[in-house]
């Protein structure tokens, strides 16, 4: 006699890329829902240990010691990872752009010491900026810096990255139904054994912990950047941790930007560089790409808020916009 269970939502949280990951899946059999899970976060940690700026080992960093000083042999993961962030350096207008990093430097929020950079300090990084001076090739695997000067972060789409990653090895194990949550980053597919889509809420730029609406997520990814994540506040202004590649201040138009798209490496690398961007010109990159929409939270100088949404944003995730 097989013994049927009923189906339910197992779901498990861990700390990985400096953010609670949950992962929920519907199962038949707990057994080997746990063990889908076990394997997805394994994936993620994997991710995290190549991929991290900080870390001396990272394949990243060993790429950021040697590729100013010719091409050199990478993965072909971070090979396809790179050509992904060009692309979105390309559709942003450069506003999304993983060789921020000298820029990053420069600013409170990435450095012990609070103060602000000068402008020839500003300048000087600049000139080491540029994902047109970050050269990938495809066809030998190697990666080479233009400038010595140069460096690469992938803070702005790893983490979107490590989510599509895990959703791969969640399909790839026979799981129908999950929904991998980093932090409010998250990709949700199939249903939950109720029948209903996955339900999740979009967070609010101003209202710690708040939610601004609920939507229903249906294979597909959405991610949130917000200069209220990690910010630092000197004379009544707010520096947010995003900053603008072109000019090497850090982005001051919007409060925060929530991307959907068909992968979260594309959601995670656009919330950022719409967020640059602002509402007009962001929303107008979002309308080109097919299959990816976007919602832009600005603050009015009075601290009132407006939103502005692409055209089938608030229906792909059924939003009532009388709820807003
Ligand atoms: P999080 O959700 O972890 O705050 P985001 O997706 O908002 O991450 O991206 C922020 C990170 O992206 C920064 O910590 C930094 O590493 C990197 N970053 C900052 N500005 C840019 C930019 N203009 N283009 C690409 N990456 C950026």
């Amino acid at each position: 006699w097989g013994c049927t269970q009923a189906p339910q939502v197992v779901a498990v949280a861990r700390p990985i890329m400096g953010t609670i990951v949950e992962i929920s899946v519907a199962a038949q059999d707990e057994d080997a829902a746990f063990h889908a899970i076990k394997a997805a976060f394994s994936e993620m940690e994997r991710i995290e240990r190549e991929m991290s700026f900080f870390r001396e080992e990272s394949e990243l960093s060993r790429l950021n010691r040697l590729a100013g000083r010719g091409p050199v042999q990478v993965s072909q993961e971070l090979v396809a990872l790179l050509r992904t962030s060009l692309r979105i350096s390309r559709l942003t207008q450069g506003a999304f752009d993983v060789t921020v990093a000298p820029l990053l430097r420069l600013w409170p929020i990435y450095r012990a010491e609070k103060i602000l950079p000068t402008d020839d300090r500003i300048r000087e990084a600049l000139s080491h900026v540029g994902y047109r001076k970050l050269m990938v090739s495809e066809h030998d695997h190697t990666v080479a810096f233009a400038d010595p000067g140069m460096a690469v972060d992938l803070g702005g789409i790893a983490k979107g990255y490590a989510i599509d990653r895990a959703v791969s090895v969640l399909k790839g194990l026979g799981v129908k139904a999950a929904l991998v949550n980093a932090g409010g980053d998250l990709y949700a597919y199939g249903r939950k054994p109720n029948g209903d889509p996955w339900t999740i809420g979009i967070r609010h730029p101003r209202q710690k912990d708040g939610v601004l609406a609920a939507a229903k997520v249906q294979d597909m990814a959405i991610v949130t950047s917000g200069d209220y994540e990690r910010f630092f506040i000197k004379d009544g202004k707010r520096y947010s941790h995003i900053i603008d590649p072109r000019s090497g201040f850090t982005a001051q138009k919007t409060a925060s930007v929530t991307v959907t798209a068909p992968q979260a490496v594309v959601a995670d690398g656009l919330a950022t560089g719409v967020l640059v961007l602002g509402a007009e010109k962001g929303l107008s990159v979002v309308e080109s790409i097919p299959g990816v929409e976007a919602a832009v939270i600005t603050e009015g100088p009075s601290g009132g808020l407006e939103m502005r949404v692409s055209a089938n944003f608030l229906k792909n995730l059924e939003i009532d916009p009388a709820s807003i």
